[in-house]
């Protein structure tokens, strides 16, 4: 596997793989890798010659100071990981790399109602960090095939409205969420919880599976007042729990029969802000 700190080199080595018409797959990570991590870096391998995985704390998509600075840091492992799983290229850049002339005016992008809901309300700025990074990223790495994980629901729609607005860039692929045998959705920010947290934290999959077995035509008040509960009953602070069109992430009070609808559920265990979803019908 080779590793680059540097972005020019990086582009350079990727501009003569390209002319060579080798297909190249990108896996944007945070590091702190995990078995979601190495499903995106499996689909990359079928699908494309090369696959370059980057591990990227990006500070601009943290609205929360305390939230970055207790963010995981298990660089020896992830590289080994990657190593493992064959892995062909790793991006482990500076931020001063990433942004060479600050990050003080950096580009807005218009990301319009995605922006104002779940995600994109509860965390500000949130999902203009996430472009700009990946902006970044997909202008060095300019790969065809780009992975990402269902696990981060809005943000898969964030990056493909991004991608439009670049044009000509990757085609995405979303990968299912990766749970634990009982149903934890796999995430760096696990690793923040004690034992007990970790147990406790399973109800968020509980709950998301109480939905769906409940869902029915009609108002979704009750039931998504009962997920809310459940969850408050098992620990958590509840940041919000939300069922929404699957195609739009229009946030819905009804439930046609028909169209299909994704619950997801933002909350707070050990002070650890957790995220899942689940497509519902
Ligand atoms: P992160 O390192 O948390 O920023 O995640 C990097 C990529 O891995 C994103 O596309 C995530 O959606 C994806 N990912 C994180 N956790 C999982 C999971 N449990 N299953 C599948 N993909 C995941």
């Amino acid at each position: 596997m080779k590793l680059f700190r540097k972005a020019g080199p990086l582009r350079e080595h990727l501009l003569q793989v390209r002319m060579t018409g080798i297909k190249i797959g990108f896996v944007p990570t945070m590091g702190a890798l995990h078995n979601g991590h190495m499903q995106l870096i499996s689909a990359s391998r079928q699908a494309a010659a090369i696959t370059v995985c980057s591990i990227f704390v990006n500070p601009t998509q943290f609205n929360n100071p305390t939230d970055f600075e207790k963010y995981p840091k298990t660089l020896g492992d992830d590289i080994a990981m990657l190593e493992a799983a064959g892995n062909d290229i790793v991006f482990i850049p500076d931020v001063s790399e990433i942004y060479p002339e600050g990050t003080d005016h950096l580009q807005k992008f218009e990301l319009g109602y995605l922006e104002t809901i779940l995600e994109g309300s509860s965390r500000p700025g949130h999902f203009q960090g996430v472009c700009q990074v990946m902006e970044r990223l997909l202008t060095i790495i300019d790969p065809q095939l780009l992975f990402m994980g269902q696990k981060d629901y809005q943000q898969c729609m964030v990056v493909k409205k991004l991608i439009g607005f670049m044009g000509n860039g990757p085609e995405l692929i979303t990968a299912p969420t990766v749970r634990q045998p009982d149903g934890l959705a796999m995430s760096s920010r696990n690793r923040r919880l004690s034992e007990t947290g970790r147990q406790q934290a399973v109800a968020i999959y509980q709950t998301l599976s109480y939905v769906k077995a409940s869902l029915t035509p009609g108002p979704l008040r009750k039931l998504v007042a009962d997920a809310t509960n459940k969850l408050s009953d098992a620990g958590f602070t509840v940041d919000y729990v939300a069922i929404a069109h699957a195609s739009s992430l229009e946030v819905t009070k009804t439930w046609d029969g028909n169209t299909p609808l994704v619950c997801l559920i933002a909350a707070f265990l050990e002070e650890v802000r957790l995220i899942d979803n689940m497509v519902i019908s």
